[in-house]
């Protein structure tokens, strides 16, 4: 029976990590830490994921402010708000919340960040200096899965490492840091041939596809370590198969991984579940970041 890789419990020892280091820097530096969370439109998912990291952010010490643009807000507007956040000097962090409205490129918001406040660590030179390791944020997803993996003494050393995924946000990057920890990394993706063979030689197998339960216990090889990022939304079923409705009379939703988790948790080592793995890492990522940031405009370590 595998242990769990606990995202929350993990997370919460990040933030009084976190709490304690801001604590400390406050006294060398005339101003706190401040971050600055974007969000353009009304978009459900986005609201509470906003609302989880301002409330997280102030409660390590930092100073937090949500901004909120109208959905009809035009990409020349939002650059010019951008723009004004880089430029002004109480502010450490800025994060534009995805996905943005259609009208509006997202790769050019993300670059439009300056590199020095970019929390979530999505512009490219941020991107660049991660592969080479140089000092500076790293991406947040995979930044929290390292953390987790470290938190419960996971060596990655010499391990096959499968990636399913290979998107900007999560795949991609996260095979590098695992590379950068000597993991003999493989990327699984649409194309691959046989994903079951790649990931059943896996000794740490990684789920990023977004896809629910694509990765069955018949795929897992015993023993592994398996983290699984993938967060998808299922109609809920009760233990007789039968579907669970919310008090309203509609079919209530479920959060789960990519993974099988009962049947896979059987046969690993280790297992992250879904809900609370991967995500509220990525959170404590952001906040992590930022007091990277923080100690790199600021001077001080
Ligand atoms: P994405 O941009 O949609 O990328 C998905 C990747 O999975 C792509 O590289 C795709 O391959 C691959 N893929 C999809 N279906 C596949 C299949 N049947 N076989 C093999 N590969 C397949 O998604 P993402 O942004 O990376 O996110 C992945 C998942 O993680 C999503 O569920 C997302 O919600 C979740 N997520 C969670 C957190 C968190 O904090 N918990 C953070 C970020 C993301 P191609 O490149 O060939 O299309």
């Amino acid at each position: 029976m595998a242990q769990l890789l606990d995202g929350k419990a993990t997370a919460k020892s990040v933030r009084g990590e976190l709490k304690r280091e801001i604590k400390r820097l406050v006294t060398l530096v005339e101003r706190p830490p401040q971050s600055v969370f974007i969000q353009v439109g009304e978009n459900p998912a986005s609201t509470t994921y906003v609302n989880l990291k301002h409330k997280m952010a102030e409660r390590i010490g930092c100073v937090s402010t949500i901004a909120r643009m109208a959905d009809s807000i035009t990409q020349d507007e939002l650059l010019e708000c951008i723009q004004r956040y880089n430029e002004d000097r109480n502010v450490h962090g800025i994060l534009v919340q995805l996905p943005l409205p259609e009208h509006i490129d997202e790769s050019v918001i993300v670059q439009a960040i300056s590199p020095r406040k970019d929390v979530d660590c999505f512009h490219p030179e941020n991107v660049g200096r991660m592969i080479i390791g140089l000092p500076g944020p790293k991406p947040a997803t995979p930044l929290g899965i390292v953390t987790l993996l470290d938190a419960y003494g996971i060596d990655v050393k010499g391990l096959n490492v499968t990636v399913v995924g290979r998107s900007n946000l999560v795949g991609k990057p996260l095979g590098i840091m695992l590379l950068l920890r000597h993991g003999t990394v493989t990327y699984c993706h649409t194309r691959t041939r046989d994903l079951a063979a790649e990931c059943k030689r896996a000794d740490l197998l990684i789920a990023a596809a977004g896809r629910a339960g694509i990765v069955t216990p018949e795929m897992i090889k015993p023993g592994a370590v398996v983290v699984d990022v993938g967060t998808n939304f299922i109609p809920a079923v009760d233990e007789n198969g039968q579907p669970v409705l919310d008090e309203n009379g509609q079919p209530k939703q479920q959060q789960v991984g990519d993974v099988e988790f009962n049947a896979a948790e059987q046969i690993t080592a280790w297992i992250s579940p879904v809900p609370g793995g991967v995500g509220p890492m990525t959170i404590a990522s952001v906040l992590s970041n930022t007091v990277t940031l923080y100690k790199l405009i600021e001077g001080v370590d």
